[in-house]
């Protein structure tokens, strides 16, 4: 027989097999017997590294999954390199309160966020300094471009190769737009990616990733359906706003929330126009939310 072993990436599964990229190809899967035993075919996601043993034509045999970086939940995919969150500069206009709960809940998934700044083509040019300083400052990797002129994506394509990347925002953002744009012969119908979890009409339990190019893979399902805020410690939340960082050694309690305490470094910071307020402001709102939930459900939800 003429069997040889390689490592590919699962892109999907699907009735019992699984379709496997390796080397550039597609490989139809089966499950080694010992892997069935387990009746979940959840145990294997999109994303998951496999070893596969290739048989003839395009078929093979998953012998092997290698161990996960992360998981997301939303939609379910294994080994996600970055979330690329989707914002329209203008129509609609951004929602900042939207972005930085994103920004929380990337970093919380312990994924790499990068934002999307599109329709730039009828953005004022006030509004791309703006955003652009905003998180900048915060030290966020951003990109503005036009996915329906196909303006500026290069900066993007060469981020999105060889990863596996989500895609989140709200609807109406440009996501299906954009992908369409990054690889022509896609075509997405416009508003799909976000129908899928806007309506819940699907199940996630078929997700698929698909190829932009050879080495760049994208989630068809956009990421973070629920805007939730995951159960962070209230003591936890200033460690998703990086521009924090530098100040919270200064407060006078190590306790210190930063919202109404005397003698807080990180209030000062605000007010010395070191840490945009709108962003202190949206940390306020998100502390006032898990402060009251933990009210109304404490420990052990
Ligand atoms: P989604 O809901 O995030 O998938 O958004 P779509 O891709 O469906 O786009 C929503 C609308 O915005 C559509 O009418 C698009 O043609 C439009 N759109 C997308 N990208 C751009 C852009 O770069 N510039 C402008 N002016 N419109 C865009
Ligand atoms: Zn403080």
């Amino acid at each position: 027989m003429n069997q040889r072993e390689t490592e590919g990436t699962i892109i999907k599964g699907y009735s019992g097999f699984y379709y496997v990229l390796a080397g550039g190809r597609l490989h139809t899967c089966s499950l080694r017997g010992k892997f069935r035993l387990k009746g979940d075919d959840r145990v294997f996601l999109p994303g998951d590294r496999v070893r596969i043993c290739v048989l003839e034509g395009d078929k093979g045999v998953i012998e092997a999954v290698l161990p996960r970086r992360n998981e997301l939940l939303r939609p379910p995919v294994a080994n996600v390199d970055q979330v690329l969150l989707v914002f329209a500069l203008a129509s609609p206009d951004p929602d900042f309160v939207l972005v930085d709960r994103l920004l929380v809940l990337a970093a919380h998934a312990g994924i790499r966020p990068v934002l999307v700044w599109n329709k730039a083509d009828i953005a004022p040019p006030e509004r791309v300094a703006q955003v652009q300083a905003l998180y900048r400052d915060i030290g966020m990797d951003q990109f503005v471009l036009s996915a329906r002129q196909g303006e500026n994506l290069e900066g993007l394509k060469g981020l999105l190769e060889d990863r596996i990347s989500v895609v989140a925002g709200p609807s109406g953002a440009g996501k299906s737009t954009l992908l369409n744009a990054l690889a022509p012969g896609l075509s997405l119908k416009t508003g799909e990616v976000s129908a899928k979890i806007g309506r819940g009409r699907h199940t996630t339990r078929h997700v698929e990733l698909i190829r932009l190019t050879s080495g760049a893979l994208v989630a068809d399902t956009p990421g973070f359906s629920t805007l939730y805020l995951p159960d962070i410690p209230v003591q936890d939340l200033p460690g998703f706003f990086p521009e924090m960082a530098p100040h919270l050694g200064g407060c006078r309690f190590t306790s210190c929330l930063h919202k109404t305490e005397p003698d807080c470094a990180v209030i000062k910071a605000v007010e010395a126009g070191q840490i945009h307020r709108q962003r202190y402001d949206h940390y306020l709102m998100f502390l006032n939310e898990l402060i009251e939930r933990e009210r109304q459900a404490p420990k052990g939800r």
